[in-house]
């Protein structure tokens, strides 16, 4: 019998980080090797390779923390410390041959389409045109600096933390942190081990679940080095324990969000003996309205005698450090701006425009929406990994790219069939998703009272507000109804 050969797409993919080489594995399965990555810096691993800050960790437990086809038995803590991430990246780009595929130091400058290509132009002047171009640039990668009066005029050394100068040596020095997040409550600590007086301006609470660490030794290594099936048990139970607890709670589920609440305020109440500081520390808005922190050693560091926590706000900055609406001066040697990120950037700053010369900018101007958080209408055979509206509040981001990654995958074998050469979400099936999401909203506890980087400028939170089993299900296959699909 006579059959057609799979056509091959040509591929570019933006951003060498986690989803980046999934996508690249996921394509080359599929027998697709034109694939090319462009990746702006000199090194592969997004957010791992940027966040080298002390005390760096990430807050989901290290085996549920990795591509479900590739369990790995090295990690040597729960919560495996930012440069052992950032090494297992490495080595599973290296054992699929990824790292090939890579082209470092080169972003995307340009991004048009004409003529059913992509027509793509580099920070190294080059042009490149593909059949599909797949963002995977992460969400939290434009540090967000805080346009406090005086910022510039500080003498001293000053950093964001996704901007860590390894240079400066902290050893006994006045160090300021602003801000209180998940990284600060990571950075935090360390500071107050290795610097003199540590002042932690905070602006806002937040609420801390204490999940002790854990070391695992090398017996254990070896164990699971010996038989692979434990680790893939514990990626799948650390899984569920998740999604019925954090996951359930974030969205509104009674009984998981009473169980984290509890925890929380538990752990406060136990953790912060004095109640002045005790009283500063709690929050006033619902648990899980902003990220809750997962962290064990925040609050046994600010009672330290060298921490002081800062509550007054910040009226500026000057030569020798930060001045409080209070009229104090609060001398600093090292200004360390823990204050996020600007999450609603994706793949700009590049120039993206799609059919009939529509620009990203405009149509985003309003508002930063997506259909199924991957697709723009407009922008045919452009996909956006971990756009808009992901369960990125309530879940790990690893599987998420992973359910993503199969959900494209029949549309690239779809395409390879030629069942289509363009694909472009509706416009009524992009208002339709989100009209859906919105509806969800009310129930969840971002909107429990606080401003959080999970709002959009609306105060409409770019989340997933149903359960992650709702979101794997609804994710299982591409509906082509809501799709302008077309052979050109
Ligand atoms: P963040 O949660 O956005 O926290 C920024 C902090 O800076 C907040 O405390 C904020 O105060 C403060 N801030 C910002 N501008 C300020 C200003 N002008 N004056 C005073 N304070 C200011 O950022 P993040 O801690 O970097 O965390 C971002 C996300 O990254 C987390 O939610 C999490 O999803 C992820 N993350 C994950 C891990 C992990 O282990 N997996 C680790 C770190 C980060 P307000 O609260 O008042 O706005």
């Amino acid at each position: 019998m006579n059959q057609t050969p799979l056509r091959k797409p040509s591929i570019a993919i933006i951003g060498a980080g986690m989803t980046g080489i999934l996508l690249c594995i996921k394509l080359q399965k599929l027998g697709i090797e034109d694939v090319t990555i462009l990746e702006k810096k000199d090194d592969l691993g997004g957010t791992w390779r940027e966040n080298t800050y002390p005390g760096v960790a990430c807050d989901i437990p290290a085996h549920m923390y990795t591509y479900s086809f590739e369990p790995n038995p090295e990690w040597s803590y729960r919560f495996a410390r930012g440069n052992e991430i950032q090494t297992y990246f490495k080595k599973v780009s290296d054992k699929y041959q990824v790292t090939p595929k890579i082209r470092f130091g080169e972003a995307v400058v340009n991004c048009k389409y004409q003529d059913g290509k992509w027509n793509i132009k580099t920070s190294k002047n080059k042009s490149l045109m593909v059949d599909f171009v797949i963002s995977a640039t992460g969400i939290l990668h434009h540090p967000a600096k805080p346009e406090i009066p005086g910022l510039s005029s500080f003498k001293g050394k000053c950093f964001h933390t996704a901007e860590w100068d390894h240079k400066v040596d902290l050893k006994g020095k006045r160090i300021g942190v602003i801000g209180t997040g998940s990284t600060a409550a990571q950075v935090i600590p360390e500071m107050i081990k290795i610097g003199g007086k540590v002042s932690v301006f905070q602006r806002t609470p937040q609420w801390i679940v204490n999940v002790p660490d854990k070391h695992y030794s090398e017996k254990d290594r070896a164990k699971w080095r010996k038989n692979p099936s434990i680790t893939k048990r514990l990626h799948d139970w650390y899984t569920i324990a998740v999604e019925q607890t954090f996951s359930k709670a974030v969205i509104g589920k009674k009984l998981p969000h009473a169980l984290m609440s509890f925890l929380c305020k538990r752990n406060l109440k136990n953790s912060i003996k004095d109640p002045v500081l005790r009283a500063k520390l709690t929050p006033n808005y619902r648990v899980g309205c902003k990220r809750v922190i997962v962290n064990s050693t925040f609050y046994e560091a600010i009672q330290k005698p060298n921490a002081d926590l800062v509550t007054e706000s910040i009226e500026k900055i000057t030569a020798k450090g930060v001045v409080t609406k209070d009229g104090k001066l609060h001398e600093l040697d090292v200004l360390i701006l823990a204050t996020g990120f600007h999450p609603f950037n994706f793949m700009r700053p590049m120039n993206l425009t799609g059919k009939n010369g529509v620009k990203i900018d405009q149509v985003w101007s309003k508002k930063i929406q997506a259909y199924r958080s991957m697709f723009i209408p407009g922008f045919p055979n452009f996909v956006l990994m971990l756009g808009p509206n992901t369960p990125i509040g309530n879940f790990s981001v690893i599987a998420m790219s992973e359910v993503q990654a199969n959900y494209l995958m029949k549309i690239i074998q779809d395409w390879q069939l030629k069942k289509f050469d363009e694909i472009d979400a509706t416009p009524d099936a992009f208002k339709n998703f989100n009209a859906y999401l919105k509806a969800g909203m009310g129930k969840t506890v971002w909107l429990g009272g606080c401003n959080s980087w999970y709002l959009d400028s609306d105060g409409d939170p770019a989340m997933w507000p149903y359960t992650w089993s709702q979101w794997e299900k609804e994710m299982k296959s591409p509906d082509y109804k809501d799709f302008a699909i077309k052979n050109l």
